[in-house]
């Protein structure tokens, strides 16, 4: 008995009423410009008619959908930092890290001039703009595209110190270089069973003091987001002081 090859699937195409929804619920866009930055870094500038007139604060995410091209999907979206979003132009980058394989790692590292998306947002993660200083920010490679949207608010860089847990430092070197946070960033690498764990958590404390912060912004993996919270707690930092945004967790997806 022959069997019939069915071919590869087609990709799915939206009727009209649902292009109307999506359209209304979505932002299209098209990589203009795709610049790596060490080995694991791309900074990927997405523009379109779309992106106009939107309301953004540094510190808000967009959501790319990479795929669903229906209303009831299933939708696999991921989340990225606009580290610059310019209402209008319609013209907003992100730094997204390739940090192995999943749908939002593939599509970062395969973004070319050209390549559509469809986004949702921008919309709130967390307010860079009201962070007072002397400010501690903490984070990973998921986190250096926030870090430089700080750029964006009125005192910039000024009175932040930045601590990134990373696993190429050489990698977040280049990061650092490029975005000019020099000498305010430490930079901890992780060690295989999570042995840097000790050193980040001093790094954080000793910073924290010794700047006398007035605000700390946990961002990144959320194991390190929890242990970090606990310890700044426990030395008499008040939750309110606190902002918390897990990016990543390990074994989850799309968080
Ligand atoms: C509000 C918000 C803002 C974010 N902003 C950015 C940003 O600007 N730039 C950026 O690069 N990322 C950012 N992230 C993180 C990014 O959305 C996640 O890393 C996401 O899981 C990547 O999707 P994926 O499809 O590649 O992997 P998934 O399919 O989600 O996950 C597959 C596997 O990979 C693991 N994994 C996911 N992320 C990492 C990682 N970073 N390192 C190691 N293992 C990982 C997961 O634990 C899971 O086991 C943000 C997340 C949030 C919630």
């Amino acid at each position: 008995m022959s069997s019939t090859n069915p071919g590869p699937p087609r990709p799915q195409r939206p009727g009209r009423l649902v292009s109307l929804l999506l359209d209304l619920s979505t932002r299209e866009a098209e990589v203009r410009h795709v610049e790596a930055v060490g080995e694991h870094f791309r900074l990927v500038t997405l523009a379109g008619e779309g992106l106009r007139g939107a309301a953004w604060t540094p510190g808000d995410m967009v959501q790319i959908i990479l795929s669903g091209a229906t209303l009831f999907g299933p939708w696999e979206l991921r989340s990225y930092t606009p580290l610059a979003y310019e209402p209008d132009t319609g013209t907003t980058q992100i730094l997204g890290y390739i940090h192995g394989h999943g749908p939002g790692s593939d599509w970062i590292a395969a973004a070319n001039v050209g390549t559509r998306c469809r986004l949702v947002g921008p919309r709130y993660a967390l307010s860079l703009r009201k962070a007072e200083r002397p400010a501690v920010f903490f984070g990973d490679e998921t986190s250096f595209s926030t870090a430089v949207a700080l750029r964006e608010t009125p005192s910039g860089y000024r009175g932040v110190r930045f601590v990134f847990e990373v696993d190429s430092v050489e990698d977040a070197r280049a990061v650092v270089e490029r975005f000019g946070m020099g000498d305010a960033v430490e930079l901890v690498a992780r060690e295989e069973g999570d042995r840097h764990l000790d050193e980040l958590e001093r790094a954080v404390l000793d910073t924290y003091r010794s700047t006398e912060a007035t605000r700390g912004i946990l961002t990144g993996k959320a194991p390190s987001i929890q242990r970090l919270y606990k310890a700044l707690r426990a030395v008499g930092v008040p939750g309110r002081r606190l902002t918390n945004v897990a990016y990543w967790a390990p074994g989850k997806k799309g968080l």
